[in-house]
């Protein structure tokens, strides 16, 4: 299927690995140009020349903290136009919630939920007076149903949930969508250092774990990021200008719920 999305110009945030990696990859193989953005210069060049090489688009590498507003004004400057926006950082870090204080749940509300809504502010008028955009948050199924020991994730994700519900319905008549895509258990490097504690603690390597972990996934196994980057890919496609608004669920059936 041809997404039509040839030509077109994305600014994808959190991108040299990872699931971020994964919807730059999909994008680039539709044609796509792209900002990527991560804060290690390093492995972003080499991710930048990879997408380059092996698609032929442009691809511009702006190393930065995008939870900062001079890594948002940075990233934004690069882009010529962005008619795609991908929004992506690191999660918060695990822990019980007697262990933050105010500004562990400052900066995770600054980095999962303030700085998605910054780029938003900040994109979303060029592609309505163009009558395209689409924007995909990367969030998390915790939205949906709390992870154990992810509390700051838990609590600053749902704050951007709620402001995605209200803000894609007043841009959907210009053609222009905002999704949330939710990851259940994808093999990055995130959570390979996620499991790490807990293979130790059980004995087990991390391909041990994870394995004992897919046996409760219905799919029965832990998700590859290029599956989720096809999926965002499909979302920001021309295809896609009647799903907005949505919590997308990628997770291999994991979550149970009904809805
Ligand atoms: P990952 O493999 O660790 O990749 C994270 C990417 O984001 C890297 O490119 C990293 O590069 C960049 N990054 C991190 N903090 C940044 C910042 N402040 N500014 C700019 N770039 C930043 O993580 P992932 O597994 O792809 O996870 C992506 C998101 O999905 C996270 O929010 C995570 O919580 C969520 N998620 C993932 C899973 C999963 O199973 N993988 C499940 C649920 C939710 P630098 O470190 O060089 O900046």
């Amino acid at each position: 299927m041809d997404l039509g999305l040839q030509g077109k110009w994305a600014v994808v945030c959190g991108a040299s690995k990872g699931l971020g990696f994964a919807c730059a990859q999909a994008l680039a193989n539709e044609g796509v140009n792209l900002v990527i953005n991560s804060r290690t210069a390093q492995t972003l060049d080499k991710a930048a020349q990879f997408l380059s090489d092996s698609t032929g688009v442009q691809v511009i590498p702006v190393a930065a903290d995008i939870a900062t507003p001079n890594g948002q004004e940075a990233v934004l400057a690069a882009a010529k136009q962005v008619d795609i926006l991908i929004t992506n950082a690191g999660g918060p870090p695990p822990g019980d919630f007697r262990e933050f204080d105010r500004s562990h749940w400052i900066k995770a509300v600054e980095q999962n939920m303030i700085t998605p809504i910054e780029l938003i502010k900040a994109v979303v008028d060029g592609m309505i007076a163009r009558k395209f955009g689409r924007i995909v948050n990367i969030t998390s199924t915790s939205v949906k149903a709390p992870v154990d020991g992810l509390c700051l994730s838990n609590g600053a994700r749902a704050g951007l949930t709620g402001f995605i519900a209200g803000v894609s319905r007043e841009v959907a008549s210009h053609n222009v969508t905002i999704n949330n895509l939710l990851p259940g258990k994808f093999d990055t490097d995130r959570l390979r250092n996620n499991t790490a504690k807990k293979a130790n603690l059980n004995g087990r390597t991390v391909d041990e774990e994870l394995a004992y972990q897919a046996q409760n996934i219905p799919a029965g196994r832990i998700g590859v990021p290029a599956e989720f980057g096809h999926a965002c890919a499909f979302l920001c496609s021309a295809h896609a200008g009647y799903i907005t608004g949505q919590n997308l669920v990628i997770d291999g059936g994991a979550y149970r719920g009904v809805l």
